[in-house]
């Protein structure tokens, strides 16, 4: 290898955040942390409390409650296997007790999953093996049989399959359920925020690793009320941020009783057209029919206009629940469209279901999809509970009010301290301290700068004030205040200046 490629190799390999991932920077983040204080702000006035769930949970949960069959579980997860340890087992008669109690305690705490292989053997092969242990006075006799037992406990593995979170109303169903929230004044009404992570092609607007902000409510009502006031919540936020070019589309799909009722009509009315559809639609045809009503194929939406639609074929509850639901949003002033084409991908998805979009989005154009859950919680092993939520794309949120021009400018400094010599850096420190109690954002140099490309940067990082300390401001102990916008210039002593300070801000928010 010659001297040249050795070096090439040398050269440390520059990182770049993962396909899907992205870092979120300042200014913008200032625009982040505004959405989610007006998030806390406006579903406390509605009487939420906020949960924070852990960001991995175990597969089976998103298995289970989003659906196996769904893209997002059979596709999009990140999974992996925590800890594959083996348990090494201890066929040494005397030490077989204290494995065998050790085994039993990881299994308690969940270290040993409790799944198929662990309900197996912890949970039966263990007794008797402990049967075994106890009942053989005449140890040697059983030894073998022992052996053979705490043998197959190798079988058993520490940790297990676990996903990244996809979404996050299992988790907090999971969480209603552990916490036996159903002993809570019902309704328990929760919100949360945060990354999830689906690996999809990332698009603008599509990422792998996105933020959603949502809300569930969970309890024994399913008064169309709760439906219509959880609505009202996301488009009042929506509001408070004057999120440009709202609507909000709005269905029922029904329930147990009658939508499959109505996948079967729409199923055998599609086989009629199946020839005139493309190959996507084709094969929902037998994989999920209600997903070709997603279909955005231009050729197809002619042969869709002409079929059989959900609201006409409601079970008598779904029809009076939806009317009632619609009555309530109107009595609300929510403007809302009815969309008979809209169906969730989500498996636990049934009656309400609703989405919003906004403006500047391109095809990603979907802010918030929600909908009614009512079983979910007992699919997942708790009381029976009806439920309700949605989740916001937070990412497509603030695109939107990006594209709007609602994100607010960068925040510049208050007070850029300019200060020259010994003595002027220890009254600039104070001043610092002084200032940034009384709540002013101020940059403090941390090496001596010539006056005037100390008020180069000031300008640069778009300070109010420079904040001019030499030899003359500290003997004199009147301080000079420069106004950057217009170059006028104060003498002042310290309180009078962080009163004027005070004013200047106030007149200027
Ligand atoms: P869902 O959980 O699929 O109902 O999605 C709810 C909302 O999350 C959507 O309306 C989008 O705004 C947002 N969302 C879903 N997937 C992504 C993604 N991969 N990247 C960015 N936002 C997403």
């Amino acid at each position: 290898m010659s001297e040249g490629a050795a070096k090439k190799e040398e050269k440390p390999r520059k990182f770049q955040a993962i396909r899907g991932t992205r870092d979120l920077l300042p200014p913008e983040t200032a625009l982040w942390n505004r959405v989610e204080q007006t998030a806390h702000e406006v579903f406390s006035n509605f009487g939420f409390g906020e949960i924070r769930p852990p960001i991995f949970e175990a597969t089976e949960l998103f298995a289970r409650s989003v659906g196996s069959e769904t893209d997002i579980v059979s596709k999009e997860m990140y999974t992996f296997v925590d800890r594959s340890e083996k348990l090494e087992p201890q066929p040494v008669i005397g030490s077989m007790d204290v494995f065998l109690q050790r085994v039993k305690q990881l299994y308690k705490s969940g270290e040993i999953p409790q799944d198929e292989i662990g309900l197996e053997l912890v949970e039966k092969q263990w007794r008797k093996v402990d049967d075994l242990l106890k009942g053989a006075s005449n140890i040697e006799s059983g030894a073998i049989e022992i052996y053979e037992l705490i043998m197959l406990f190798e079988a058993l593995r520490l940790g297990g399959d676990v996903s990244l979170r996809p979404e996050a109303t299992a988790s907090v169903c999971r969480a209603y359920i552990e916490h036996n929230m159903q002993q809570l004044p019902q309704p328990v009404k929760l919100y949360y925020m945060g990354p999830m992570f689906r690996r999809e092609r990332p698009q603008k607007g599509r990422y792998r690793q996105f933020y959603q902000i949502g809300a569930e409510v969970l309890g024994g009502s399913d008064a169309p009320a709760i439906d219509a006031e959880v609505i009202e919540m996301v488009m009042m936020f929506f509001d408070r941020l004057e999120l440009q070019g709202v609507r909000l589309d709005l269905n029922s799909i029904g329930c147990r009783e009658c939508r499959p009722k109505y996948v079967e009509l729409l199923r055998a009315e599609l086989l009629k057209v199946k020839d005139k559809l493309g190959p996507d639609s084709q094969r929902r045809i037998e994989t999920n029919p209600l997903r070709v009503l997603d279909s955005k194929l231009e050729s197809e939406q002619g042969i869709i206009a002409t079929l059989p639609r959900i609201a006409d074929h409601l079970c008598e509850d779904c029809a009076a629940h939806y009317a009632a639901v619609k009555h309530q949003l109107e009595m609300r002033g929510v403007i809302y469209r009815e969309n008979w084409r809209l169906v969730r991908g989500l498996d636990y998805y049934m009656r309400t279901t609703f989405e919003i979009t906004a403006q500047g989005l391109g095809s990603q154009n979907a802010v918030c999809g929600g909908g009614r859950y009512d079983g979910l919680v007992e699919l997942l092993g708790g009381p029976p509970t009806k439920g309700i939520g949605f989740a916001i794309g937070e990412d497509r949120l603030i695109l939107s009010l990006q594209e709007s021009g609602k994100a607010p400018a960068q925040q510049g400094r208050d007070v850029y301290i300019a200060w020259m010599g010994e003595r002027a850096h220890a009254t600039a420190i104070r001043a610092a301290k002084d200032l940034r109690k009384a709540g002013f954002s101020v940059e403090l140099p941390p090496v001596e700068q010539k006056f005037g490309k100390a008020l180069g940067q000031a300008d640069k990082l778009g300070a109010k004030h420079a904040l001019i300390l030499g030899d003359n401001e500290v003997s004199e102990g009147l301080w000079t205040l420069k106004t950057l916008a217009d170059g006028s210039q104060l003498k002042l002593p310290e309180p009078a200046l962080i009163e004027h300070l005070r004013k200047s801000k106030a007149v200027s928010s």
